[in-house]
């Protein structure tokens, strides 16, 4: 019997992927349950999302005109060698053109768009908000008892949590995590730049770990700045004069001058998996599911797709009119997450990993490989394509 203590579904998190999901399950009428959490701190990041992660913006309603004028299309990306090592590695550029598209997606400001994501969310009316957060879960075999900070318990029968990396939902499904940590730390922030970024993208390879501009409106661009953690809080302190002049350095001057650098952020760099994706009713999406050190654009753009197909699935039960937390609905969500997810992870993995060490061998696999990308076109149309998504399996929300 449903009484207002019961939902069809609940999504924990107000992070970018638990808003997505949330808003996802409200265009799909499911009658659900939201905990944003507690308040989040200013985040001063950008996002770079791939064009199936904005078409999943526009099928939820908030690629308006307002969120797209605080982005900017991102139409080729470029790696440059500097990590001053021979052999030296030949610079590879993409162009979104070579695979038919006019960008490969667009660099989006997280605040604008969680903000963006939470008006949204209010416009359901099979959406009921809730406030605070989760303190746990009861997992039955028939049903999931939330138990939140501020409301009474609510049943569900299934629950979505992107409560993020120390997810309390994943602890109740009983989901053990592996987590690891890199000694690296990157450093957010946006500044003003005197030569115009054209659309262009371009990621250092440096030794410490990969420094990348990715464009804003304007003539303005974001930086993930990854250095060791010694050498970040060095950056930390630097005043925003000398951080620009050391950033002009450091960029080669192929942004010009570099002035008007915005508030810095620090986020230590870290990876983690939990042991499965779903499990006991609950599905994880997310960081509470993966955790992915920011090199080459991979951690939200998979965290969509994860809120996509988790949506689609529960969506698909319903229609059929079967148990959308059933064991099948987990298990079909596990093994489609994994084969996406594990495999960006290794190589995200490999490629920092390949940086940062100073063997020879690593070094001249890692030239070998950049100089075949520049030099052969269908090898570099492929990483293209699974750059930005995989082939095949991609949420039918998201096909582009
Ligand atoms: C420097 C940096 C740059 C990045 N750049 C990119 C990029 O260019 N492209 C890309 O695709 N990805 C990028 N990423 C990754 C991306 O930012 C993250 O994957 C994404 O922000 C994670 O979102 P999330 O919603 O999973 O987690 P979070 O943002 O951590 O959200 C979790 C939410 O859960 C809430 N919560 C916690 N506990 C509870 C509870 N008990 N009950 C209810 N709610 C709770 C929290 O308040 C929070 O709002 C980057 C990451 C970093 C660190």
């Amino acid at each position: 019997m449903k009484t207002n203590h019961s939902f069809e579904l609940a999504v924990v998190g107000g992070g970018p992927a638990g808003l997505s999901a949330a808003c996802l399950a409200g265009v799909a009428g499911l009658q659900t349950a939201f905990w944003p959490g507690p308040e989040r701190a200013e985040d001063l990041r950008t996002t770079a999302l791939m064009l199936p992660a904005i078409k999943l913006l526009e099928h939820v309603g908030v690629w308006t005109d307002d969120l797209k004028a605080e982005c900017a299309a991102l139409a080729r990306l470029q790696i440059r060698d500097a990590t001053g090592r021979r052999p030296a590695a030949p610079t590879v550029t993409f162009e979104a053109h070579e695979i038919d598209k006019p960008e490969f997606g667009w660099n989006v400001p997280v605040a604008p768009l969680v903000s963006a994501l939470n008006d949204r969310l209010k416009e359901f009316s099979s959406v009921s908000i809730f406030d605070g957060g989760v303190r746990e879960l009861d997992c039955a075999t028939d049903q999931t008892t939330v138990h939140s900070e501020t409301a009474s318990p609510v049943y569900v029968k299934a629950v979505i949590a992107a409560d993020g990396q120390n997810s309390v939902c994943r602890q109740s499904a009983g989901i053990s995590v592996t987590k690891w940590a890199y000694p690296q730390t990157a450093i957010v922030t946006s500044f003003a730049h005197s030569k115009p970024h054209k659309n262009v993208s371009i990621e250092f390879h440096r030794s410490a770990g990969p420094l990348t501009t990715v464009p804003l409106p304007g003539q303005r661009s974001s930086l993930v700045w990854i250095e060791t953690d010694e050498d970040a809080e060095g950056l930390a302190q630097l005043s925003e004069e000398a951080f620009a002049k050391r950033l002009t350095r450091e960029t080669a001057g192929a942004l010009g001058q570099i002035t008007d650098v915005t508030k810095r952020g620090r986020f230590h760099i870290a990876g983690s998996v939990a042991r499965q994706f779903a499990k006991s009713r609950v599905f994880l999406v997310g960081e509470t599911a993966h955790v992915i050190p920011p090199i080459g654009a991979q951690g939200l753009n998979l965290s969509l797709r994860d809120a996509a197909l988790a949506v689609e699935l529960i969506g698909a039960a319903r229609a059929a009119r079967d148990d959308i937390g059933a064991r099948g609905v987990l298990e079909a969500y596990d093994r489609r997450r994994r084969v996406d997810v594990f495999p960006r992870q290794v190589a995200i993995d490999l490629l920092n990993r390949t940086l940062t060490s100073s063997f020879l061998p690593f070094q001249g696999a890692r030239s070998l490989g950049l100089a075949a990308l520049q030099a052969i076109g269908p090898l570099r149309r492929t990483v293209m394509q699974e750059g930005l998504a995989p082939t095949r399996g991609l949420p039918k929300v998201m096909e582009i």
